[in-house]
């Protein structure tokens, strides 16, 4: 059989195995389209069902959570942990609390994640979970009954050399303090180590707050570095407005850039002035409110309730909401106005038509597998800090953190030049990633 029929053969099983999750097959795809190349120079990397053994999680848990609202109503969610892949470390990845969360939601992010993780050179394997549950509009208290019963079926299945779950969309500071209160509970054991996103008062690391955002705008000004121009003077567009597009904001505007439009689910912001993320915070941490709100504070601002937040004009966007935000038709828009660079900080925010559509215009695009792996990256860290009862200084973080993000884009750019591909992004991450953990599988047997 050819490479090319050997790939196509088993990226056609994976679909058929697990019917009715288009995006787990959309992130799947993906990555075969770059494996073609891998497997005509390295045949042995098909070798002893390696690919799909990578493409089967080692375990996937699926739970009731039932809690009891401040009415004394009942109700009843779905908890879902997919246990990736272990070849390089612990199942590491986040929790996404949204009600549009299922168990093929959660392989999506799950198979990226061991990419991404693979990527960032440290040694953590790739899981994901979550759960339908919709945080929003609940009260802390409803909150933390959800998560204590969240964790109290999670709790057997995590440990510091097993599983160590972080946060994702739905998933900060409050929830993860919540889930470890719980684990520490049940288990008689102050663990730090289980969870990672934890507030710096109680084993957290400094910077894991801002790391995802942070590490976004690191990833971008090394991109612009390749084109031969800098992020000073550059009109940026940041979709989203949850962790990670706040702290993409803030960087972005430290590192000489200018967000001129940000958002939620219910429309965007534009200000010409470059959003105020003290502003911004207030709004959407401490009050967790509607982003129209920003409109009303902010003098020369205006709300769009409809319309997409890609018509606003830029030379670099920042998908940071969720996946599939950027169609097609945004990605011409997005070209005919002059975009340069788009960096997915979200996981996956890109459709494949759009990428190609980008593509075709000679954008550089960077996958969010790479762009927005310092979240991560600093989560890792936040366990070596753990492991070492040792914590670390805000500024040598951050410092890690860039060479971090330095090193990703290194990798990236010259695995892309390797396999034939210069300035492919897309594939010079998914190659970089697939040979780390494929080296690894096949050093540890058929497991
Ligand atoms: N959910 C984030 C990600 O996708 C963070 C995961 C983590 O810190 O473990 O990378």
């Amino acid at each position: 059989m050819s490479t090319r029929s050997r790939v196509a053969a088993i990226y056609e099983q994976v679909r058929m195995r697990n019917a009715g999750e288009p995006e787990f097959h959309q992130a799947a795809s993906e990555v075969f389209e770059s494996l073609q190349v891998v497997l005509e120079r390295h045949p042995h990397y098909a070798d002893a069902g390696l690919i799909e053994r990578l493409c089967e999680p080692e375990r996937q848990i699926i739970f009731r959570v039932p809690w009891t609202d401040d009415s004394g109503v009942v109700h009843v969610n779905r908890g879902f942990r997919v246990q990736y892949n272990s070849a390089l470390g612990p199942y590491k990845g986040g929790l996404r609390f949204h009600p549009t969360v299922n168990l093929g939601i959660v392989k999506f992010l799950g198979f990226e994640q061991i990419f991404k993780n693979a990527l960032t050179g440290l040694p953590i394997g790739g899981g994901k979970g979550g759960s339908d549950f919709d945080p929003k509009g609940r009260s802390d208290a409803e909150v933390m009954r959800f998560c204590q019963s969240f964790m109290t079926e999670l709790h057997r299945h995590v440990g510091e050399y097993t599983d160590v779950p972080a946060g994702d969309i739905g998933v900060g500071g409050r929830e993860i303090g919540f889930l470890f209160g719980q684990y520490k509970r049940l288990t008689n054991s102050y663990e730090s180590g289980v969870l990672t996103g934890k507030g710096t008062a109680w084993g957290g690391s400094q910077v894991r707050r801002e790391a995802t955002g942070y590490g976004v705008a690191y990833f971008v000004a090394e991109m612009l570095e390749v084109l031969g121009t800098s992020l000073p003077g550059r009109t940026v567009v940041v979709s989203g407005s949850g962790n990670v597009a706040i702290y993409a904001i803030e960087k972005v505007h430290q590192l000489g850039g200018t967000v001129t439009a940000c958002s939620d689910s219910s429309g965007y912001v534009v200000d010409p002035a470059g959003i105020d993320v003290a502003v911004l915070k207030e709004i959407k941490e401490v009050r967790r409110a509607r982003i129209s709100d920003y409109a009303d504070a902010v003098r020369g601002a205006s709300f769009v309730a409809a319309g997409s937040i890609w018509d606003v004009t830029c030379e670099v966007a920042i998908p940071s909401a969720t996946q599939n935000e950027l169609d097609s038709d945004a990605a011409a828009v997005l070209v005919a106005n002059g975009v340069q660079v788009v960096a997915e900080g979200a996981s996956m925010p890109t459709t494949p038509s759009a990428v190609k559509v980008l593509r075709d215009a000679g954008v550089a695009f960077a996958p969010g597998k790479a762009a927005n792996a310092g979240g991560v990256a600093t989560s890792a860290l936040e366990m070596q800090q753990n492991a070492s009862r040792d914590s670390w200084s805000f500024d040598y973080t951050d410092e890690r953190l860039a060479a971090i993000m330095r090193g990703i884009h290194r990798r990236t750019v010259t695995t892309a030049e390797e396999y034939g591909r210069p300035g492919d992004y897309v594939h010079g991450a998914n190659i970089a990633g697939f040979i780390k953990v494929a080296d690894a599988m096949a050093a540890l047997g058929v497991i």
